[in-house]
Parts: structure tokens; C-alpha cells; sequence
């Protein structure tokens, strides 16, 4: 993997503005290598290296002989899945086996939508006498990629595969905090032999590279994911050029445990679904509602398991690693400072492990109780490992506080009374919604994507694939 260069026709070339981003290791702080600082001649490039391959061999290639390559790629990331988990380990920090998870993750994007290729189709729609309607799929043509850094091996996957899978082309941005794994995947992508142009990547500032690749009248679609705010400044890009989006803009997703469920079962995951990416996943369980009831045995057991959390760094391969950056730990300290700020109380809270080297970006996760539904700390998304607790008294009020923030992209219920999984499932508004779980695994087959603020569109599944096509009528009247 060439440092410092922009994946433009299967080759590495020079960045226009001859400028490198430093790389820095969140589980130390320091830097250890760097990438290309990619500007709008760069994206030009290969949104035009994109074009041509969309134009030439990718839109010829047949939808199994595209399916090939993509499975192709699968298997080469599982070769190389050793290789390419350290590298994601080391630019996000993330412990080693949640790395592993994310390669395998990865892979199976590309094999799920290997499968696909050849089994996306159109309709024939009954019609009056004497005609025959089709309406097509087709592929947008190029389409632009801007990625976070939170799961870059994951993401890459859950764009870039079904865009490919659908026959388009594809520029993708990936953030300037981790994008090793995209770039090294995109050298396999040549070696297995996609063809030039087919997928490109430029690594650079969002307020560059990010803000080019947005606004360019060359591209036919765009996916965003990463915050609210930034995905409104691309959402209003991509509509100056009247181009369809797919937006997944994070959450503060409820998990909503009534006073009949299996608190064993339970008490493990609601841990995990907050500390997973020491929180700084869109989907995080980052807020926990509980029947007023069994308020104070779920928060003594949450809270007892809180105390026993470690963190430390990729290698060390804790329950949760560091921040990605100085400036994330920044924020989530400031969160926290608010709560003590509001003499919000702790119910529990693990530990920097002392090993942890020093410069990393670390905070002991922490389960906060008693906050009020409408502070700050169950309103916004801190992105980090912080839980938020709170009683209801009943089903009304649980589904009132699960609905009661801007955002609606997952949500967990934890009940065994059957009528009332499917009344909170249909009355809580929210992309994904998991009885007695939370995530189930990830799973590369699931449509996902948000209510309100959350975003629109839907990722993974078939929905993607939709989502990267147009339908096209043809009307053909025969007699
Ligand atoms: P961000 O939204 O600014 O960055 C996400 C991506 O957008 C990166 O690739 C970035 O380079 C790019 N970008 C930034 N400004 C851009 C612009 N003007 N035009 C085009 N692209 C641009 O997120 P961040 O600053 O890295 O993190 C801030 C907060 O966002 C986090 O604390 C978290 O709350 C949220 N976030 C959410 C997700 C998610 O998965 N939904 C991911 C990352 C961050």
C-alpha cells in the first residue's frame, strides 16, 4: 500500500495539492503514518476515471461476471483478514477482536452482493390491451462514497458492494481519521481484476476532497454517513444537482427493558450496545429505559457490570478501546463535565486499564441514571461509552420516551409479552427494531437506515440495491 496517494484506475498517483494528512494511532496518540491530503483536481480525476468505466466495460460486463469479481474480493479479503484486521485495528483503535469482526463483516457485504448481481430485476406490469410494460433497474452511473471512521472496513463494504452489485461505479471519500483498510482494499480490488475506474478513492479534509466529491455535478447519487450536521451541508449539495441520497446521520436509540424480561439474557447486551466501538457507533444503545418497577435491580446489575469494564489499547484487546481522536474524547469529556455539572449520578463506571499506553484517547464507559428525558445527555449523541438511564411507569410512556429524541434509527425491546413486542414495535419510529436482542449480529442482510433525523434511504439487504438503481418504464405497444 502506497502512503500518501490517491486510488484513482486501479493505480496510485500523486495528490494535486502534494500534501499529506498525519495518521495518528488512537491507541497512543501518535503518528505513524500518512495519507494523501486529496483536493477537488484529485476528485475530478476519478470521477472521471468512474465515468468511463461506467461507460465502458463495467456497464458490458455481464451481472454474474460482476458477481464473480465481487466474490472474488470477498475471498481475497478473507486472505488477507489478519492483514487488513491490524491495520483497522491500529488507525481506529478498536481492540483487535472487534477488528477481526468488522474484516469478516466486510467480506460478507461483498459476498452477499455477489449473490445478488444476477438476481436483481425488473417488473412487467399488467396494462391495457395491446401493450407490454417493463420497468427496469438500472444502475445511477458513478456514485460518490463519504465514509466516517467509525467502521471504515465495514462501511466501505456496505456502500461500495451493492453500489458495484447494482452496475454502478464508484468515488469514495473516506474521512481523514481511518481509512488504511479502504485503501488496501482497493489494491485487492486490482489485483483480482475489476477493471480501471471501477472503484476510486480519495482521501482528504471533509471541507475538500468531502465538499468536491459532494458538490460535483459529475456523480448520479450519494451516500453520507456520519453527523446531522455535515450530512445536512452534502444533502444540500447533492440537491443543487438534483441528485437521489442515501443518508444515515447516527442516532440515541433506546433500549426499552419491561419488568417481565429475561434480565440474564438482557443485562449482556444492553452492555454491549453501548460499549461496542467504546460507543461511537450510529447504532449504540445509548439510552436505557426501564419499568419503573425494576428500575433499581436493572441499574444495581447494569451498574455492577460497568465496574467490571476495561479499556485499553487495540493490542491489549480490552472490552473497549480508545477514542478515535483528541478532539472526540474532548467532547465526550464535555458531556460528562455537563453531567456532573447537573450532579447526575454514576451507577457505574469501568477502568483505564494501567497498562494502556499513555497518549491514547481513553475514557472509562459509564452508566449514568435518574437523567432527565429531555437533558442534553438523552437528546444528543455523545459517541462514546455512555449510557443514559430512566424510569417509565407504562407502556404509553415507554413508547412516548423511545420516540422522544430527534433521531429514530434502532431501538431494542425487552419483553415476553408477545402483544406488546409487536404494539412497541409497530408505535416506535425507528429503521431497525429488535425484540429481546439488540443489532442481532450486525447481520450484512438487514434493511437499515433512520427515522427523522436519523437519515433516509436504507442500506444493506436487498433495499440497497434498490436504492442504487432507477426504474425505468418502457411502455411498448404492440396491438
Ligand atoms: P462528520 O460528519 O463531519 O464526518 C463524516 C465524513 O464526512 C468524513 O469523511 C468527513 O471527512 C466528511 N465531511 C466532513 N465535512 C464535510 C463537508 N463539508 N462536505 C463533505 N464531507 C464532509 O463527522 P465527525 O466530525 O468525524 O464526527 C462528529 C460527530 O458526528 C461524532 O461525534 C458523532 O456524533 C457523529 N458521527 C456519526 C457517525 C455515524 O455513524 N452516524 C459517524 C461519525 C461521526
Amino acid at each position: 500500500m502506497t502512503a500518501g496517494k490517491v486510488f484513482i484506475n486501479n493505480k496510485w498517483h500523486e495528490p494535486a495539492s502534494g500534501e499529506t494528512i498525519s495518521v495518528v494511532d488512537p491507541s497512543t496518540g501518535e503518528t505513524f503514518t500518512k495519507i494523501a491530503r486529496g483536493t477537488k483536481p484529485d476528485v475530478d480525476k476519478a470521477v472521471a476515471a468512474a465515468r468511463a468505466a461506467f461507460e465502458g466495460p463495467w456497464s458490458r460486463m455481464a451481472p454474474h461476471e460482476r458477481g464473480r469479481l465481487l466474490n472474488k474480493l470477498s475471498e481475497a479479503i478473507l486472505a488477507h483478514h489478519e492483514e487488513l484486521s491490524q491495520i483497522e485495528a491500529r488507525d481506529t483503535g478498536k481492540p483487535m477482536k472487534q477488528a477481526r469482526a468488522d474484516i469478516t463483516v466486510c467480506a460478507r457485504y461483498f459476498e452477499f452482493y455477489a449473490g445478488a448481481c444476477d438476481k436483481l430485476h425488473g417488473d412487467v406490469i399488467p396494462f391495457k390491451e395491446g401493450y407490454t410494460i417493463l420497468a427496469l433497474r438500472e444502475p445511477h452511473g458513478v456514485t460518490g462514497h463519504i465514509i466516517p471512521w467509525n467502521y471504515p472496513a465495514q462501511m466501505f463494504g456496505r456502500g461500495v458492494a451493492p453500489a458495484l452489485a447494482a452496475g454502478n461505479c464508484s468515488v469514495v471519500k473516506p474521512a481523514e481519521d481511518a481509512c488504511l483498510s479502504h485503501l488496501r482494499i482497493a489494491e485487492l480490488m486490482a489485483e483480482v481484476g475489476f477493471p480501471e475506474g471501477v472503484i476510486n478513492v480519495v482521501p482528504g479534509y471533509g471541507r475538500e476532497a468531502g465538499a468536491a466529491l459532494a458538490e460535483h455535478t459529475g456523480i448520479d447519487h450519494m451516500s453520507f454517513t456520519g453527523s446531522t450536521v455535515t450530512g445536512a451541508n452534502v444533502g444540500a449539495a447533492a440537491a443543487k444537482n438534483h441528485i437521489p441520497t442515501t443518508m444515515e446521520l447516527g442516532g440515541k436509540s433506546p433500549q426499552v427493558v419491561f419488568a417481565d424480561a429475561d434480565l440474564d439474557a438482557a443485562l449482556p447486551v444492553l452492555a454491549n450496545a453501548i460499549i461496542q466501538n467504546a460507543g461511537q457507533t450510529c447504532s449504540a444503545g445509548s439510552r436505557l429505559l426501564v419499568e419503573q418497577s425494576h428500575y433499581e435491580e436493572v441499574i444495581e446489575k447494569l451498574g455492577a457490570r460497568f465496574g467490571n469494564l476495561r479499556v485499553g489499547s487495540s493490542q491489549q484487546d480490552l472490552d473497549c478501546g480508545p477514542l478515535i481522536r483528541g478532539g472526540q474524547l474532548d467532547r465526550v469529556l464535555g458531556f460528562l463535565k455537563l453531567a456532573a455539572d447537573a450532579n447526575v449520578k454514576v451507577a457505574g463506571k469501568g477502568s483505564v486499564d494501567p497498562a494502556a499506553p499513555e497518549g491514547g484517547f481513553y475514557v472509562a464507559p459509564q452508566l449514568l441514571r435518574d437523567v432527565p428525558p429531555n437533558h442534553t445527555l438523552a437528546q444528543d449523541e455523545i459517541f462514546g461509552p455512555v449510557i443514559v438511564a430512566m424510569p417509565f411507569k407504562d407502556e404509553a410512556e415507554a413508547i412516548r420516551m423511545a420516540n422522544g429524541t430527534a433521531y429514530g434509527l434502532n431501538c431494542g425491546i425487552w419483553t415476553r409479552d408477545g402483544g406488546r413486542q409487536m404494539r412497541l414495535a409497530k408505535a416506535i419510529r425507528s429503521g431497525q427494531v429488535y425484540i429481546n436482542d439488540y443489532g442481532a449480529g450486525g447481520g450484512v442482510e438487514l434493511p437499515f437506515g433512520g427515522f427523522k433525523h436519523s437519515g433516509h434511504g436504507r442500506e444493506k439487504g436487498f433495499e440497497a440495491l434498490y436504492g442504487f438503481t432507477a426504474v425505468k418504464t418502457v411502455a411498448i405497444k404492440h396491438g
